[in-house]
């Protein structure tokens, strides 16, 4: 029986785990649940779930969430707070944590999993985006288990040996092929993307997800963190990730070996299955996915991605070639740009101009502590919010 926190546990990747731990009633064990707001949705799960600590983000929820425990007959300690986060992330009855806060939000509970070397269960891509290089190597100094979450990513790391981390040229892989939808605006002309609706960015065509991320599909941004992620996650450099435009997602994605062996991960676009992955590896357990129905699919498509519609990809193969500071910036900018889309106070062709006018302002400086990590963020969303 393993015991798991879920950081994030009232959001999409969050009710997925949920979902998948259900099935399994007899192998994991919830130990702690977290929220950033929403108090009817942890209550909820707090109820089912019987967790020993319970945590909101902030206090006010906190309190209102003990009250309504306590009407409800449950003894469910609730804690608030970053520091209550990072107690639940490093708790000793926590043998897994999944780290699936949405944003740079998530790093220091993420940070906390990784320095109490636990098996961490990554979907918060921005954890690594923000501090790939200190987050790395706290996991390799604590001996923490780092399974990527992300479909591209957890595809890849099934198709690669499993010494992959000897480095990518010892075990003969060429290059990584990480797969894209494409999101909503594939197609749209591209004289229509200036009046699109936040409605309409988050209506993925194949998968359903948190908004922030729905954004980040429709600008492409998701890829180009996902870009980072993998440089991090592989030990490799970014001419070594090839992004892929493959509309259907049923390839998440894909590792060409030195002899022309390309292997690929197929599944149905549902994140129960990287879930059901991380959490059993190395063996495998039932996600409750519905099987791949390949006669139903019938092809496959492939293209080259377009640069001029998707500038945010441009914009992160130059944050991670830059380094240091850089991806932190481009992160945090643009963090603030999607918040401000879905409040209508930014168009959509703004994300990215909010986000390159940001990198321009803030040099890349090297990243050599947490510290001036989170004061480069906190200075890229002063910056952005004033350019707003
Ligand atoms: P979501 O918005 O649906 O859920 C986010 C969760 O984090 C919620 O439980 C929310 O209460 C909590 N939260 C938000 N802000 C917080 C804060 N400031 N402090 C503490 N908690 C906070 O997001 P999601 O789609 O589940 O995505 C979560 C992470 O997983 C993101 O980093 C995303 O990029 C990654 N991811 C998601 C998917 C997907 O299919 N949804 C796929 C791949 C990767
Ligand atoms: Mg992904």
């Amino acid at each position: 029986m393993k015991g798991l926190t879920v950081l994030g546990s009232t959001g999409s990747i969050g009710l997925s785990t949920l979902d998948v731990v259900t099935r399994h009633p007899e192998r994991y064990r919830v130990v702690a649940l977290t929220a950033n707001r929403d108090v009817d949705g942890l209550l909820g799960q707090c109820l089912s779930f019987k967790p020993q600590i319970a945590v909101m983000a902030d206090a006010t929820s906190a309190a209102e969430l003990a009250k309504r425990l306590a009407e409800n007959g449950s003894d469910v300690e609730v804690l608030s707070g970053v520091a209550g986060l990072e107690q639940v992330a490093a708790m000793p009855e926590a043998d897994y944590v999944m780290a699936a806060i949405v944003g740079a939000a998530g790093l220091l509970p993420a940070m906390a999993a990784v320095r109490a070397g636990k098996r961490v269960l990554l979907a918060n891509k921005e954890a690594l985006v923000v501090s790939g290089h200190l987050f790395m190597e706290a996991a390799e100094a604590h001996e923490a288990e780092i399974l990527p979450i992300d479909s591209e990513h957890n595809a890849v790391f099934q198709c690669m040996p499993a010494d992959f981390r000897r480095g990518l040229e010892q075990v003969g892989v060429r290059k990584i092929l990480l797969t894209a939808s494409g999101g909503p605006f594939r197609t749209m002309p591209l004289e229509g993307l200036k009046a699109v609706t936040p409605e309409q960015a988050c209506a993925h065509p194949n998968w359903d997800m948190g908004r922030k991320i729905s954004v980040d599909s429709a600008t492409m941004m998701n890829k180009g963190l996902e870009v980072i992620e993998a440089c991090w996650l592989f030990h490799t450099s970014p001419q070594q990730i090839q992004v892929v435009l493959h509309p259907q997602s049923v390839i998440h994605s894909m590792v060409e070996y030195n002899d022309g062996s390309v292997l690929a991960q197929l599944g149905n676009p549902d994140m129960r299955t990287p879930i059901a992955h991380a959490l059993a590896w190395p063996e495998r357990i039932d996600s409750g996915v519905d099987r791949l129905d390949l006669f139903q699919i019938a092809r496959l498509d492939f293209e080259a991605p377009d640069l001029e519609r998707f500038p945010c990809l441009r914009l992160a193969y130059e944050a991670v070639e830059a380094g240091g500071t850089a991806p932190t910036v481009l992160n945090a900018a643009n963090e603030v740009a999607v918040q401000a889309f879905l409040e209508s106070r930014l168009g959509f062709l703004g994300i990215p101009t909010l986000v390159e006018r940001t990198l321009n302002a803030l040099e890349a400086r090297p990243a050599d502590s947490l510290e001036l990590l989170l004061d480069q963020d906190r200075q890229a969303r002063v910056f952005a919010e004033q350019a707003l």
